[in-house]
């Protein structure tokens, strides 16, 4: 086969490789990934902050309960102490302490949902944890199968690239500038001629060339200046 045939090939194959490195490194799986984990966390963040909120007012209303129970402990203490003779002022501590029972149990009400609502939030935070670790685990073997694919294709981009130089090493300087001067302007410098029309810009060619391709000769298109084999 034509040396510049083979050269070309080389090129095409370093592109097709360099693309796939390329691809491989902003491989849309892994940043998918990414952007999930780092909405996961910061939810749990949000629920963190909420749970925090929550453990406030827990011991807001605790210390409201242990007031009211001091109070009515108070109350009933007077009430069944028999020191207060006075009908008036025992009806009125009476009203008092059923007024502080029912804001007692209004406060109770607020502690049980409150405990609910936290554990609620736990459950959440406990369930955003798992999935966390799931996605950090499906990155990492990402980040690893990445890896290993980046290094197998440097390894082959190398390879090629010694082809390449050995294969540049072969082929005569002038050949050589002539189908560098095209590769500079066209990505497919070398293009192959079917039914007697040129690959690149789908131009027909004049007789006298189909037989220099017939004998495998290299010439370049009179219409692009891409060269050209059959
Ligand atoms: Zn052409």
């Amino acid at each position: 086969m034509n040396k510049i045939i083979k050269l070309d090939q080389k090129y095409n194959l370093m592109n097709k490789i360099e693309n796939k490195i390329k691809y491989i490194q902003k491989y849309p799986k892994l940043s998918e990934m990414r952007t999930k984990l780092q909405k996961i966390n910061n939810l749990e963040k949000i629920y963190m902050k909420e749970l925090g909120t929550l453990k406030e007012k827990t011991v807001l209303l605790e210390n409201d309960l242990k007031n009211k129970e001091y109070e009515l402990d108070k109350m009933n203490k007077d009430l069944y102490s028999g020191l207060i003779k006075d009908i008036k002022l025992l009806e009125n501590i009476k009203n008092k302490e059923t007024n502080l029972e029912k804001s007692k149990e209004i406060v109770e009400q607020d502690f049980i949902s409150n405990m609910d609502e936290m554990e609620n939030l736990n459950i959440k935070i406990e369930k955003c944890k798992i999935k966390s670790e799931e996605l950090q685990q499906i990155i990492k073997n990402l980040d690893e199968k990445i890896i290993k694919k980046i290094d197998e294709y440097t390894y082959k981009l190398n390879v090629n690239l010694d082809q390449i130089e050995a294969l540049r090493s072969e082929i005569n300087n002038d050949e050589l500038i002539r189908y560098d001067n095209i590769k500079n302007k066209y990505k497919n410098a070398l293009v192959k001629v079917e039914n007697n029309i040129c690959g690149g810009c789908n131009v027909e060619l004049f007789m006298n060339k189909i037989s220099k391709l017939d004998n495998n000769e290299i010439i370049e298109c009179e219409n692009c200046g891409r060269l050209m084999y059959k």
